[in-house]
């Protein structure tokens, strides 16, 4: 029996529409199933932060949540029903809640498996420990535009406090030079307080830190003494450009480099310790997000300004003969990147005797610059000492000397928990709720 030519006619570009409408939602399941497996086999199936948690019984895979996501893959399709593929990825935009038509979506911290630890701060930016204020991301909430907005309020806060002045003490000490503490200086600044801000990396926090040329989403905030910072939309290095102008109009001061070690009750205030100095101060704002500290070596000559903890620019090692610790993803990115500049020597230590912990691709690019002479890898070695134009390390329990002009150590973060802890600031571990 032939299908009647009338209907036929309609029938056809009907079921055009569907088959490539078929073919791409199996292409969008293909890759969440494999970015879901990668992160698994990588150890990174556990959000780090807020995230999305999708009701299956509500979600009708309409993928309105998957195109929403300013960050790219990290929600995907299963089984017709949007999953996070790539938890570890999430920064919390929230931008899929806001456009699942069906309320499938919650934001919550951490998980079942794995609990986030977040101080309780009250809604006027001070912790259980008087004088001791959280602002940023540190206090939970993620995204430029809250610890902007934080930032200012925790100042206001502590302005409101009224303290009178001690002779010899700092009004506030500012821990942090992301956005929140950046607001919060200037919020500092514009009630004339005795204040520093210190800063154990560069000026900027995470953001300096995004990989070159990264789109920053962001919304309207303001800044004390500035005004309105109108970004929605702007590259990394834009909105950086933007603050070191602010910096400088305004003269705001950061000691980059001065890592605040300790924090300690005493008469009036606080001491705080940094790897630097020591200063004395009625109270202490905490808005050092949530990477924590990065891990050392713990080798001699690791304080040379040859040793950096992140790389941010591969052009800047061109020519040069560069190490890189660890077998994270960040290691094995920075060992790649630098292996495609030409003329940089480039040796990759890792204390295992294999790459367990990073995604597939990352392994293959190390494996193939390997292969084609490019990236020298060290698995099973540890750094023994480092010195201004060689490094030792131990191979396999085998001296090894290299020549040397910079080291790139990507070992993890230390989260700062132990560290509000050490000062009597009371946390909370979410496992999943909001
Ligand atoms: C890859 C990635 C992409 C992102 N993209 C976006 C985006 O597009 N839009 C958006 O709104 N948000 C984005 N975010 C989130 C955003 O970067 C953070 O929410 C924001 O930077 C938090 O600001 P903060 O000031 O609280 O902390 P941070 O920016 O983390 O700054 C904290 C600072 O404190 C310093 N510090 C820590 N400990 C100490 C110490 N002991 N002594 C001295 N200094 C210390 C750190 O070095 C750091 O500079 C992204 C995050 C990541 C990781
Ligand atoms: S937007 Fe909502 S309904 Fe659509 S796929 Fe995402 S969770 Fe499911």
């Amino acid at each position: 029996m032939s299908l009647d030519p009338v209907i036929a006619f309609y029938a056809a570009p009907l079921v055009a529409i569907w088959s490539v409408y078929l073919i791409k939602r199996r292409r969008t399941e293909f890759r969440s199933l494999n970015a879901r497996e990668e992160a698994i086999a990588a150890g990174l199936s556990e959000p780090t932060s807020l995230h999305p948690v999708i009701d299956s019984a509500l979600c009708v895979g309409c993928k309105a949540c998957l195109n929403a996501c300013p960050e790219g893959d990290i929600l995907g399709l299963i089984r017709g029903k949007a999953e996070l593929v790539e938890p570890s990825n999430c920064i919390g935009h929230g931008a899929c809640k806001t456009a699942c038509p069906r309320g499938a979506i919650s934001l919550v911290f951490g998980s079942e498996k794995r609990g986030v630890d977040l101080p309780v701060v009250g809604p006027d930016f001070a912790t259980n420990v008087p004088g001791i204020y959280i602002a940023g991301e540190l206090g939970g909430m993620g995204l430029i535009r809250n610890a902007v907005e934080q930032g200012r309020q925790a100042m206001q806060s502590i302005v409101a406090q009224g303290k009178a002045k001690r002779p010899g003490m700092l009004d506030v000490v500012i821990v942090g030079s992301g956005p929140a503490g950046i607001a919060a200086s200037l919020g500092a600044m514009e009630k004339r307080l005795q204040f520093v801000t210190l800063e154990q990396d560069a000026f900027g926090g995470t953001v300096a830190h995004f990989p070159r040329g990264k789109i920053v989403m962001t919304a309207p905030a303001e800044l004390p003494i500035v005004g309105q910072m109108k970004f929605k939309e702007v590259s990394k290095e834009k909105l950086l450009a933007f603050w070191h102008k602010v910096m400088r109009d305004t003269g705001l001061k950061i000691n980059d480099q001065e890592r605040v070690e300790s924090v300690t009750a005493i008469d009036g205030g606080y001491a705080i310790k940094t790897t630097r100095a020591q200063y004395q101060t009625q109270s202490v704002l905490l808005a050092i997000g949530r990477r924590g500290t990065p891990r050392r070596l713990g080798a001699p000559g690791e304080e040379l300004p040859k040793v950096v903890y992140r790389m941010v620019d591969p052009e800047q090692y061109r020519g040069q003969h560069v190490l890189v610790v660890g077998g994270g993803d960040s290691a094995l990115e920075a060992a790649s990147s630098l292996a495609d500049e030409p003329g940089t020597t480039v040796t990759l230590s890792y204390r295992s005797d294999a790459f367990a912990r990073a995604k597939t691709k990352n392994r293959k690019r190390v494996e193939d610059a390997e292969l084609e002479g490019r990236i020298n890898v060290l698995l099973s070695s540890t750094v023994s000492a480092i010195h201004p134009d060689h490094v030792e390390l131990k191979h396999r329990n085998a001296p090894v000397v290299l020549r040397n002009d910079a080291i790139i150590v990507c070992a993890g973060g230390i989260l700062p928990t132990d560290f509000l802890k050490s000062m009597g600031i009371t946390i909370e571990t979410k496992h999943g709720t909001a």
